[in-house]
């Protein structure tokens, strides 16, 4: 008797458990261009090609902050297709050749940026371009490291107190120095060349981030730890048809013989 109930309470917990797991598909872009220059570009016709795709297979774009928070319990509920776009590096060419289509579209977007590079290295945007494009109510820009380090390399390099020292710079040191430059709270993280591993997820939790970002293709999802959210990354290779799966479902939790690899 006690079995049977046992296994009724298990089998109802696991119904439960499915009955309230939220998903929502995270889209993670890099560069765009006229012409695909590198593996991590995609043309931005390709990107207004998706965008057209979305709105008429009716589907809604919503800002990371209300799918991050849907899947806290913090928002009830979202459309039934919803899609999130994020755009990792602040490179240039957000400027110049996504965010025409992004006003155009009147899709939200959030630019995971390393304060190192902004106003700084030759292919990132300045702190002027960000906060422009932030008045457009659309973009909202959130942390990629500080500088964008391999945290894998740098583990093996430093001591271990030395790299808890990195590490703290790296996460919590980018969080103070973009909420200095953009004046509002900086809450999410996205995890640089996709690296991460348990150390790291306390540690970003610690920092204050509510939520972080890999690039482990699947949605986000509410059973997953909130630090470590899985992102579908798009690059060239990508047609619309590959592009439909990521957004659908798909592609989501496909068993590792059948993952597709995209190279950082
Ligand atoms: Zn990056």
């Amino acid at each position: 008797m006690f079995r049977l109930v046992l296994m009724v309470a298990v089998l109802m917990g696991s119904l439960w458990a499915t009955a309230v797991e939220k998903k929502v598909p995270v889209l993670c872009y890099h560069r765009f261009g006229p012409e695909v220059a590198d593996s991590m570009m995609i043309k931005t016709s390709a990107f207004a090609e998706q965008m057209e795709w979305l709105k008429t297979h009716g589907y809604t774009v919503i800002p990371l902050d209300t799918a991050t928070k849907y899947l806290r319990g913090e928002v009830k509920s979202i459309p039934a297709k919803s899609v999130v776009i994020t755009v990792d590096d602040g490179h240039k060419s957000v400027y110049s050749d996504m965010a025409p289509l992004v006003k155009k579209y009147k899709v939200p977007v959030t630019l995971f940026v390393y304060p190192s590079a902004i106003s700084n290295a030759a292919y990132a945007m300045n702190w002027e371009q960000l906060r422009e494009l932030e008045t457009t109510k659309l973009f909202r820009v959130e942390s990629h490291t500080y500088w964008h380090p391999n945290f894998k390399k740098e583990k093996k390099k430093l001591s271990p107190e030395e790299y808890s020292k990195f590490v703290d710079k790296q996460l919590g040191g980018a969080k103070k120095k973009l909420e200095e430059r953009m004046g509002h709270e900086i809450k999410y993280l996205a995890w640089v060349f996709g690296i991460y591993d348990d150390g790291l997820l306390v540690d970003a939790k610690k920092s204050g981030y509510a939520a972080a970002f890999t690039i482990d293709r699947q949605h986000a999802s509410s059973c997953d730890n909130a630090m470590a959210l899985g992102r579908y990354m798009v690059v060239s290779k990508h047609d619309i048809k590959a592009f439909e799966g990521m957004v659908n479902g798909r592609e989501d939790r496909l068993p590792p013989s059948k993952k597709e690899v995209v190279k950082y």
